[in-house]
């Protein structure tokens, strides 16, 4: 953040247009100070030595004193290296040149001290180095400056215009002397003093040039609490002005049809956790401003059950409710669920979906219009601006990640004050950070199954396993269950896995034959009335097996179902197995999920698949999801600006976070357009950020 002056990247010295256009394009470098926001992303240590012996131990990059005893040329398939043999008191290794051969030939000497650093590959369990740093021990010792060496990212086009590291670091040493007036503190003094946090000038210079290991960890806590404390305070803001401004519905009474529904029709006993989320809803609607309530709840917690109760406050106080969910079989089954219980109590639900027909759609419309429905379960096409309402005040969005942010602004437009919103997901965000990121959302968690369910037995089994799979699956079915085997089928118009799904499909039709076993198929390819039809075959038990793709993933209701095998499981993310299992261990009967694989697996994908076999437990798996993939993959937060993060790690500096966190929210409490002369830089870099950054919308 910069005053007055604006300096220029050519002022770095040896730096021609060409790459200063590549600092801009691919960083949005444009000033010297922006390069000085460039940090390291490691560091090379050169304080430390290791032996040979004890590499293992070493981090990746690794400084070793020995002598060169051996040195020869070996021929390959593709040319020849140069390999040297470096000897320590406790072992020795191999170094490995590729090009150069006749230079390093040359220039090394045999039986010297020297100090050598690079990389360390392992092959066979032994180490060598391919093309390292080399200096004889004794001129080592006369510049033994160097400690903590910056290491930059690069990138195909910074390599192509020769930014190499040590052009970064020649030029990040200019900029620390040409812009030594220009760090401006972005954190009142009140905040560095409190949480004991280096100054923004010192940070910057330790962070490129660290004097020492603590040093560098003192910047880099600056750094990530300011960034994490912006991040925060975008949301505290949001927060606090939402609450003053956002007016909403007052939902001001609990009526009749609530009561009768929840005292005649309901029947079963809500869950505690079901009661608190009504109880918060409840809150939130009558409140006059509009609700922002983000639903959590594992597969089966019973999310549908507390939407319905809140569509029945609306109606109750004379407004109508939308659902909508992201396929047309899940609307579907919304629909035949809540219509049944809606009868009950003389409430009007209707279905718009793709495959509504025009008719149809125009007396819906005319009946949205006029008040007749009360609730309307659709997908997508409950969007389009010809579909009208007389007075909608709430809207349930299931399975959130889904939807666009464009999409869901769209519902804002549908009546005078934005009506009430109520996400649903079983794909819990962990905790912490739906917590910081939804900084601007109510979020409610059902964190308890409703009694009486047991556990998901998950197994995993290789391919070679697959018969015994089917004898124990028509087992099952002779005992009176259904079983799902779903293929990945990860993007619809993939052919290949198409013919994956096909051929499996037809394997099973072999080892199930007719008239003994029934088989239904669900896939994306199908026109959406053959996909209701077999899905209704299924859901009435007149198929026994249901081969599919993860068409079915979301929602699916069969309590008779007790198996769920997922073919190729190392294809999928954890997110996605998670919610496959959810469609089994519904009903009373114990239910297995038999995740298949290939023999050869990913780390990553063991990882996933032993997190599976291990808890059942959605929190933990999100938790595992979002270690295993970072947060930037997870959903919702592609939007949330969090990808931006330069230095911060959401998962990693949780307990910067919480300290970022709390000190945002109480600036923005008590200053929340930051008028005070206190916070004026906040304010200065607050504002700069709001004109930069595009704005994630609120969620809805
Ligand atoms: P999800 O949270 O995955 O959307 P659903 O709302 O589909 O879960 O509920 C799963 C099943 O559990 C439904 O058949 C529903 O009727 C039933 N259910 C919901 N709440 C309870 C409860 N408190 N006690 C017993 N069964 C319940
Ligand atoms: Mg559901």
């Amino acid at each position: 953040m910069q005053e007055e002056k604006r300096a220029s990247l050519s002022d770095l010295g040896s730096i021609n247009s060409q790459q200063m256009q590549c600092l801009q394009k691919e960083f949005g470098i444009y000033q010297p100070i922006d390069l000085l926001h460039f940090f390291p992303y490691r560091y090379i240590d050169k304080t430390q030595f290791h032996k040979i012996k004890d590499l293992v131990n070493a981090p990746a990059d690794a400084q070793i004193k020995g002598k060169v005893t051996d040195m020869k040329l070996v021929d390959m398939k593709r040319g020849k290296r140069l390999v040297a043999k470096l000897t320590d008191e406790t072992g020795s290794m191999e170094l490995v040149w590729f090009k150069g051969h006749q230079y390093f030939q040359r220039s090394i000497a045999l039986n010297q001290q020297y100090v050598v650093f690079g990389r360390i590959n392992w092959y066979k369990g032994r180490p060598n180095m391919p093309h390292p740093e080399m200096k004889m021990a004794q001129n080592h010792e006369a510049h033994k400056k160097e400690s903590l060496e910056p290491v930059y990212s690069s990138t195909e086009s910074f390599k192509r215009h020769g930014i190499t590291n040590r052009k970064m670091i020649g030029w990040m040493k200019n900029a620390l002397k040409t812009s030594n007036s220009a760090f401006i503190e972005n954190l009142s003094n009140e905040i560095l003093h409190h949480y004991k946090l280096m100054g923004k000038k010192e940070a910057i210079h330790q962070i490129h040039f660290p004097r020492s290991l603590e040093k560098l960890r003192f910047a880099q806590q600056r750094l990530k609490f300011e960034e994490l404390f912006y991040m925060q305070l975008q949301f505290a803001h949001k927060h606090y002005s939402h609450k003053k401004r956002i007016k909403g519905y007052a939902f001001e009474e609990v009526g009749d049809h609530f009561h009768r529904f929840y005292q005649e029709v309901l029947a079963f006993d809500l869950t505690d956790a079901q009661k608190r989320v009504v109880r918060e809803i409840r809150k939130d609607v009558k409140s006059r401003t509009q609700m922002n309530r983000l639903l959590q709840g594992d597969v089966g917690s019973g999310k549908t059950i507390v939407a319905f109760l809140a569509m029945l406050l609306a109606r109750d106080n004379s407004f109508q409710s939308c659902l909508m969910a992201p396929t047309e079989i899940l609307a579907q089954q919304h629909f035949a669920t809540l219509k049944e219980l809606a009868e009950k109590i003389k409430v009007n639900v209707q279905l718009l979906t793709g495959s509504t027909s025009k008719k149809a759609r125009k007396s819906l419309h005319q009946e949205l219009l006029s008040g007749e429905v009360d609730i309307l379960i659709g997908t997508h096409a409950v969007l389009e601006d010809i579909v009208q309402f007389r007075n909608l005040g709430f809207v349930v969005i299931d399975e959130q990640h889904r939807f666009g942010v464009a999409q869901r602004a769209k519902l804002w437009k549908k009546n005078k004050l934005p009506p009430h919103i109520l996400v649903m997901t079983a794909t819990p965000i962990p905790r912490t950070l739906a917590m910081s990121v939804y900084g601007d959302l109510s979020v409610s968690v059902i964190d308890e199954l409703p009694p009486g369910r047991k556990p998901v037995n998950t197994i995993h089994r290789y391919d070679a396993s697959r018969l015994q799979v089917f004898n124990f699956l028509k087992q099952q079915i002779a005992e009176g269950r259904q079983v799902y085997i779903v293929y990945p089928l990860i993007e619809e118009s993939d052919n290949f896995d198409y013919k994956d799904l096909m051929d499996g499909y037809e394997s099973i039709e072999r080892e199930f034959p007719k008239p003994d076993y029934q088989i239904a198929i669900v896939h994306g390819k199908m026109k959406p009335d053959d996909k209701a039809y077999e899905m209704q075959r299924f859901v009435e038990g007149k198929t026994q097996i249901m081969v599919a793709t993860t068409v079915i993933e979301v929602g699916v209701n069969v309590p008779n179902a007790s198996v769920m095998v997922i073919e190729s499981s190392e294809r999928f993310g954890l997110a996605q197995l998670h919610q496959l299992r959810g469609r089994v261990g519904r009903g009373a009967a114990k239910s297995y999920c038999i995740l298949m694989s290939s023999l050869k697996l990913s780390k990553e994908a063991k990882e996933r698949i032993k997190t599976m076999t291990e808890t059942n437990d959605g929190f933990k798996i999100a938790e595992k999801d979002m270690e295993l993939r970072g947060p930037g993959d997870m959903m919702g937060t592609q939007q949330s600006g969090l990808v931006n993060l330069k230095i911060a790690d959401i998962q990693a500096d949780q307990g910067i976070l919480k300290h970022a966190k709390n000190a945002a929210f109480w600036v923005i409490q008590q200053d929340i357009d930051l008028q005070e002369a206190k916070h004026q830089m906040i304010r200065k870099a607050f504002d700069q950020l709001m004109k930069k950054q595009y704005f994630w919308n609120y969620i809805s």
